[in-house]
């Protein structure tokens, strides 16, 4: 209905190129950095957050979704492109997304949308390359940060719904747009929330974090409804990792691939598909090819994952590999198919191998036991591996505030 009416309303104003095609539907990517998916209501969590719940209802919740990575840069790329992180090429401190590598972004702009995003947090920095393709890209809130150098004591969400809500009802009805914001407040170092923390320590100020994140999104979705965009916009929501606390005697992030880094929040609202819950293993680098789809835009070549949409339609999938990468001075890969996961060093080869349905929370090595399991899984992660074209990325130069900075995340020394 609201698109006709828009329809209509373009063919009686005599709109001005370009302009929406019919059934051509917005798209807001919305991704939360360090959310954990068992930290919200509709995975399971004793606290609500009522806003993020509430599109979870709405929408589609896959219930084991992987990041690529367990860190910012590599993951969000991945979200970005399509590829598997030794294919964007930005792995570390020091290389960004390659330049010739097709994004959304890019892509999505070349069939008339306008196209935002509006970053939070270092690596969203213009020079890591997630900004490629963009028509317009916000960093302010990266430069403000980094200048301060002490992590995000400034917090960032309700700046960030503002600047995505003041550029929404700036859009002209008749072009259809393409918004990625991010959000970063529950990252380390957590600050404490005034009537939404309740209690001192670290889970505690994490999930007053996270609370405080979703009152803000919630602002933000409910917007769409208000302006009367909702059922001809497409949300995306997901996280680029987790957070460890203590599960095996670590904290933060970008030290292990153990599922509480590595599974992820995912809810894909579409207008017109009913609510689903999908329980079969999904990765970050199938979120392009489905957003390609769901818009019927012509993908990219070179996307190493595969399109979600029969699981959006309630349908069930051929079983997948999933893979995970994590570079740095102890790299590790991870590969999962079905309720089996493992985990590699890729130099010395030592392992780590779990049924995650039996035992989530991977305390139950298996290895020894299962040689031939151990194998094969090792056999697919380098088939995986082997397809995706490994890309140099781009060489980004730090300066002294910006290693200052990495350090004040606990990413120092890598
Ligand atoms: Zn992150």
């Amino acid at each position: 209905m609201i698109r006709t009416l828009l329809i209509t309303t373009c063919l009686l104003t005599a709109c001005s190129h370009p302009s929406r095609e019919a059934g051509q539907f917005n798209l807001l990517i919305i991704t939360i950095d360090t959310l954990r998916a068992d930290q919200l209501g509709t995975y399971g969590a004793e606290r609500e957050t009522p806003g993020i719940d509430a599109l979870a209802k709405q929408g589609a919740v896959f219930e084991q979704a992987w990041s690529a990575s367990s860190w910012t840069l590599p993951s969000l790329a991945t979200l970005m492109t399509g590829r598997h992180a030794r294919s964007h090429g930005a792995v570390d401190d020091r290389r960004g997304v390659g330049k010739e590598i097709p994004t959304l972004a890019q892509t999505i702009s070349v069939r008339g949308y306008s196209t935002h995003g509006i970053g939070s947090h270092i690596f969203l920095g213009k020079r890591f390359g997630l900004q490629n393709g963009f028509e317009e890209y916000d960093d302010e809130l990266v430069k403000h940060y980094n200048q301060r150098r002490e992590s995000h004591a400034q917090v960032s969400s309700e700046r960030l719904s503002d600047k995505a809500i003041t550029w929404i009802d700036q859009r002209q009805q008749n072009q259809p747009w393409f918004l990625w914001v991010h959000y970063f407040d529950p990252h380390h170092v957590y600050q404490p929330h005034e009537g939404l923390t309740r209690g001192e320590g670290p889970r505690e100020l994490y999930a007053g974090e996270v609370a405080f994140t979703d009152m803000h999104i919630e602002r933000l979705l409910q917007h769409l409804g208000t302006v009367g965009v909702e059922e001809n916009t497409l949300v995306l929501l997901v996280a680029d990792h987790g957070e460890e606390f203590q599960e095996h005697g670590g904290s933060m992030h970008r030290r292990t691939l153990y599922e509480e880094v590595l599974r992820v929040p995912l809810i894909i609202r579409m207008p017109g598909l009913a609510h689903t819950r999908v329980t079969q293993p999904v990765s970050m680098v199938d979120l392009a090819p489905t957003v390609y789809e769901l818009l019927n835009i012509a993908p990219p070549k070179g996307l190493q994952g595969r399109s979600l949409v029969e699981a959006l339609r309630g349908k069930s999938m051929a079983e997948a590999t999933q893979i995970a990468e994590l570079e740095g001075p102890k790299p590790i890969d991870a590969v999962r198919h079905g309720p089996w996961k493992l985990i590699i060093d890729p130099i010395d080869f030592s392992h780590e191998l779990f049924n995650l349905e039996e035992d989530p929370a991977e305390q139950n090595d298996l290895a020894a036991a299962n040689p031939k399991r151990c194998a094969a899984l090792l056999k697919a992660l380098q088939s995986k591996l082997k397809q995706a074209e490994a890309g140099e990325g781009t060489q980004v130069e730090l300066s002294d505030t910006d290693r200052a900075s990495l350090e004040a995340l606990g990413y120092g020394g890598q």
